[in-house]
């Protein structure tokens, strides 16, 4: 049985034959461990190995595991849909949020950080393949909304997060991630603090990368398939 922490090594391995394919510094791309449904003692392995950013979908599980890991210096990134009474327990307990999609999340978010913590990172999610059961916003909206979460005081923004429609057309694929990128480059210039393009998970994780991505976010790759179905 392969280990996760050997699976961490070959992510690695595939992160830096994708930045050189693309003829990108492996240094420019950050691995987001999606840790949903794991146990916190698993994360403890991947951070015994060196990884220090975690994703986690449900706030109740993430809780608990943040709780349990409280002596280790890990990033906590929300990745999850948002509901409005979960913003508090967010804003408390995360250093990023990739999944605010409207302006009143974001409000919230700035309105409850603690003010003993840094202003909290944020990517706005963007519904790029306009799937109708999707989150995010659209991409016509993305730059009024930036616009106005950029006023707010306790919140720092990051970039875009995307997931791209799930399909085995690779044209279809690498063309959600290509707009993506396009969109990301046109918004950077109104924001240049935006320095994050999170998008790839483990089915598209290279092409993601051959198209810009700064953060990748996987979850299977490295912790095998995941014992619930959600998603
Ligand atoms: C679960 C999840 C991932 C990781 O997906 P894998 O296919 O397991 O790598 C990435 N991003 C989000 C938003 C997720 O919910």
């Amino acid at each position: 049985m392969i280990s996760i922490a050997e699976n961490l090594k070959n992510v690695g391995q595939q992160i830096n034959q994708a930045a050189q394919l693309a003829n990108r510094q492996p240094e420019e791309i950050t691995l987001l461990a999606v840790s949903k449904t794991r146990a916190a003692d698993e994360l403890r392995i991947l951070y015994q190995e060196g990884q220090r950013h975690f994703g986690e979908n449900y706030v109740q599980e993430s809780l608990e595991k943040i709780a349990a890991l409280a002596d280790l210096q890990i990033d906590w990134h929300f990745i999850g849909p948002i509901q409005s009474n979960k913003t508090r327990a967010i804003a408390e307990n995360f250093d990023w949020v990739h999944s605010v999609e409207r302006l009143k999340i974001a409000q919230r978010l700035s309105e409850q950080r603690p003010r003993t913590l840094p202003p909290l990172n944020i990517c706005l999610q963007v519904n790029i393949s306009r799937e109708a059961s999707k989150s995010g916003c659209l991409p016509n909206e993305a730059e009024d909304l930036l616009k106005q979460i950029a006023t707010l005081p306790h919140i720092r923004i990051r970039g875009l997060m995307a997931i791209p429609e799930a399909t085995d057309d690779v044209i279809k694929q690498r063309a959600a991630l290509k707009q993506m990128h396009t969109l990301f480059n046109r918004l950077q210039k109104q924001h240049p603090e935006m320095d994050t393009l999170s998008m790839g998970m483990s089915a598209d994780m290279q092409i993601a990368i051959q198209e810009g991505a700064t953060m990748v976010r996987i979850g299977t790759a490295l912790f095998g398939p995941r014992r619930d179905l959600k998603t």
